[in-house]
């Protein structure tokens, strides 16, 4: 029970990663106000606190305060991943890449560091990809300077506040069984002209591991980042791939 007496904000909590988060710090005990735009797979989630916002409405987040009050934990895991090189891809992509990887997590945490710091302090924990700065990833250019931007954005909340109680660190998956994986995994298969049980291998293939990471393997590692057991933890950027880029 890590997280007893603790208030956490979870974004993209209805579904994949963020559900899997929501549920494990729910289990240790925290109160968790869970964040998404998906009403009905959010109401599918017992026990927490539950709000619908479109993160990518900055005036709708940041009215959340007024809503949730002051947080200890804020874990940033929206995301979308848009396929395409920078030619093929299209602008709108690039936009709503950069509106929801980045430009979320900055305006939430915008709206929930006052009060962390006014309680002294807290953890955030922001979710990036091996497609970032870390690996080159074929076909993901939007996709992966946004999530090369989460990690600048880590690194430069937890230089400004580490003198302040403040620890931000971000998470780095490789491929990990969630909803939106498997619209990925059929989408390849349409655009390569390839079964669905071949797009599927590939990605499995780039795991060295042989398998895909499970959404509960990634939520323990946004638990143990939140948790006071990683209070020497920050600006750091926590990689958890399979193997992928070892
Ligand atoms: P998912 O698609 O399964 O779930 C995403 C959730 O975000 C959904 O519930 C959706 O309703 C919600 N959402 C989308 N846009 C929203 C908006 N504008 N406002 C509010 N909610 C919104 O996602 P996932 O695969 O679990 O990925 C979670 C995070 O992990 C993302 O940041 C993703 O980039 C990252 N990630 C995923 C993988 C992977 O293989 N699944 C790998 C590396 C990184």
């Amino acid at each position: 029970m890590r997280f007893l007496n603790k208030v956490v904000v979870v974004t993209a909590a209805a579904n994949g990663i963020g559900r899997a988060s929501a549920e494990r710090l729910r289990d240790e005990g925290a109160k968790v106000w869970a964040l998404d735009r998906d009403g009905d797979a959010l109401n599918a989630i017992d026990g927490v606190e539950r709000v619908l916002v479109d993160l990518t409405n900055a005036a709708e987040v940041a009215a959340l305060p007024d809503r949730i009050g002051a947080i200890d934990t804020l874990c940033n895991i929206a995301g979308y991943v848009a396929a395409g090189d920078i030619l093929a891809g299209s602008e709108a992509d690039w936009a709503l890449s950069f509106d929801l990887n980045v430009h979320a997590s900055y305006h939430m945490i915008r709206a929930f560091l006052p009060g962390m710091l006014d309680k002294g302090g807290g953890a955030i924990v922001n979710m990036s990809s091996i497609a970032s700065s870390v690996k080159g990833i074929p076909n993901r250019c939007a996709y992966g300077a946004s999530k090369g931007a989460v990690i600048g954005l880590t690194k430069a909340v937890a230089a400004d506040f580490v003198g302040r109680g403040i620890r931000c660190n971000c998470i780095c998956p490789g491929t990990v069984e969630t909803p939106s994986l498997r619209q990925r995994v059929v989408d390849q298969a349409a655009a390569q002209g390839v079964a669905v049980a071949d797009a599927d291998a590939a990605f499995v293939a780039r795991q060295p591991m042989g398998r895909l990471g499970r959404a509960e393997e990634i939520a323990a590692l946004v638990a143990y980042l939140a948790s006071d057991e990683a209070g020497f933890t920050t600006g750091a950027v926590h990689v958890i791939d399979g193997g992928w880029v070892n």
